[in-house]
């Protein structure tokens, strides 16, 4: 078994606390490595260290350009990388092999796209009401920043926080979940090869409570970029406010796919089952709650459950495989809950319903592709987030209800919009309240656009050139040319 060390300062060490964590693979329910369990010493070493690197030192010496030369060497060393860090990920997490390699195949333009804007980051010149001044805005970098992360894309987060803070020239102190922590210190340790001065990465492993709560309250650092449920994001929110620390949030949703009677019908039930079946559902972005027109509802319905029903379950290595493990115990029982729930309240399941045991022997906890119909907006399964292969399927009669039905939920991370018409597609996608809006298509992200959500999904933005100013801070410098000093208040 393999037994991980934390990375602080350049170095790997064992936990001041002398604990592990066992880390156990999804599908096959064996234990397969030990994770530190850091207490708040370690973080205390990790943040301290983030501090002097920031501080003094080669990382401060770089100039932009050179910094981002770093990145981009970064990204080549995770090219070359990907196929391991893939398997070391779905040993973790579980999600289907080929939806992880393509991510880890990915993560390397996120280091070339900020590597890249590194310096191309411009202050301004205003212009001033004041004679005899020069007036210069410059950007510059926050301190220490945490990048807390989920289970679901360990990498793949980890890349959205990490490529901008640092070619910012930020220090960065990572903590992932305690379920899936071995990327992310592979991670770490190919940093090295890119020639990242010590103490400029740190990765402390550890619960969220414990190691997490200390990183978010820590003093020195400046700013937290957090992953995960908004249960956890509350708390770091309201952790970070006393010291004013800076904040980004990407939380939870329950997406709106809504398709209209005009839509290409192949195309819009192939996107509403990768919508909500990609990953088992585990997804942020999972289109949970699936719209349709009264005119099209019946026969739409019974070809998504025909297909749905066909998906295979199995070992998310293969490439056969459609539907893979559910990545948590925890998070295994709460959706056979949600499950339970929608029955209840009064919801027509058409499709699976419960749990299904792992092929050939194997103890991972699976649950069914499962689809409710006649899902009214006051369903708790209309409303909560199950994270899970659940989709809840509702009617709408024209645009307006469409919009209404969507909107009407604490979440805005997402939504698709099917249609074939321009005009629809326009004016729905302005009238939704969500973060990102997909006509025709489902799922897509990049690293040139901003990801991020309305309302309860969450603060700020990633991705894109507005995510880099997430973690800069604005100085405005004035320089006086001497004479007569001017009145500050009156325009001369
Ligand atoms: P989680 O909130 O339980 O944990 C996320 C991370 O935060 C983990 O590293 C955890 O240890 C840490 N953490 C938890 N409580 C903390 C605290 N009080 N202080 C500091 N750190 C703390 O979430 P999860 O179960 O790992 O992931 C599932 C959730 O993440 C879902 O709700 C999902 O929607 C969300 N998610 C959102 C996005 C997005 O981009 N919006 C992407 C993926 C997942």
């Amino acid at each position: 078994m393999q037994k991980y060390q934390l990375y602080i300062d350049g170095a790997w060490t064992d936990p001041l606390t002398g604990e592990w964590i066992d880390t156990a693979n999804p599908y096959t329910g064996n234990t397969w490595a030990r994770i530190p369990r850091a207490g708040a010493a370690d973080v205390e070493a990790a943040v301290e260290a983030a501090h002097n690197a920031f501080r003094q030192g080669e990382w401060p010496a770089l100039n932009a350009t050179q910094r981002g030369l770093m990145l981009r060497r970064f990204a080549e060393v995770l090219t070359d990388n990907a196929e391991r860090l893939a398997e070391i990920e779905v040993r973790d997490n579980g999600k289907l092999h080929a939806e992880v390699l393509n991510q880890c195949r990915y993560l390397a333009q996120w280091f070339h796209y900020y590597g890249g804007l590194a310096d191309k980051i411009e202050g301004s010149v205003p212009p001033i009401d004041k004679p005899n001044v020069l007036n210069l805005t410059r950007y510059e970098p926050l301190g220490v920043c945490a990048c807390i992360t989920p289970w679901n894309s360990p990498l793949l987060l980890l890349a959205w926080k990490a490529a901008p803070a640092l070619a910012a020239g930020n220090t960065i102190v990572v903590k992932p979940s305690e379920f899936t922590s071995a990327s992310t210190l592979e991670f770490a340790a190919l940093s090295e090869q890119a020639g990242f001065p010590k103490g400029v990465i740190n990765v402390v492993t550890g619960f969220g409570p414990e190691a997490g709560d200390s990183l978010v309250r820590h003093a020195k650092v400046r700013k937290i970029a957090f992953t995960g449920g908004e249960a956890g994001g509350a708390t770091v929110n309201s952790s970070a406010a006393p010291d004013f620390k800076r904040v980004t949030l990407e939380l939870g949703g329950k997406s709106a796919n809504i398709v209209f009677d005009d839509a290409d019908l192949d195309q819009a039930v192939s996107g509403a089952i990768s919508g909500i079946f990609a990953a088992s559902g585990q997804s942020c972005i999972a289109g949970s709650r699936l719209l349709l027109q009264d005119s099209i509802h019946d026969d739409f319905l019974e070809r998504l459950v025909g297909l749905a029903g066909e998906a295979r379950i199995g070992d998310p290595m293969s490439p056969e495989t459609q539907v893979g493990p559910i990545t948590t115990e925890p998070q295994y029982r709460k959706i056979l809950e949600y499950i339970d729930i929608a029955k209840g309240e009064g919801a027509r399941l058409v499709l699976g319903g419960g749990s299904v045991p792992a092929p050939d022997g194997n103890r991972g906890l699976f649950v069914q592709p499962t689809i409710f119909a006649d899902v009214t907006r006051d369903m708790r399964i209309a409303q909560e987030e199950v994270f899970g292969p659940v989709l809840a399927v509702m009617r709408f009669r024209n645009e307006d209800e469409a919009i209404a039905i969507a909107n009407d939920v604490n979440y805005g991370l997402a939504a698709g919009v099917w249609t074939e018409s321009l005009r629809r597609g326009i004016t729905v996608s302005e009238r939704l309240e969500a973060g990102t809006i997909w006509v025709n298509t489902y799922r897509s992200t990049s690293y040139t656009t901003p990801f991020g959500g309305y309302k309860a999904s969450g603060l700020g933005r990633e991705n894109g050139m507005e995510a880099i100013k997430e973690y800069l801070q604005t100085k405005s410098v004035w320089y006086y040319a001497g004479g007569d000093v001017a009145n500050p208040y009156v325009r001369r």
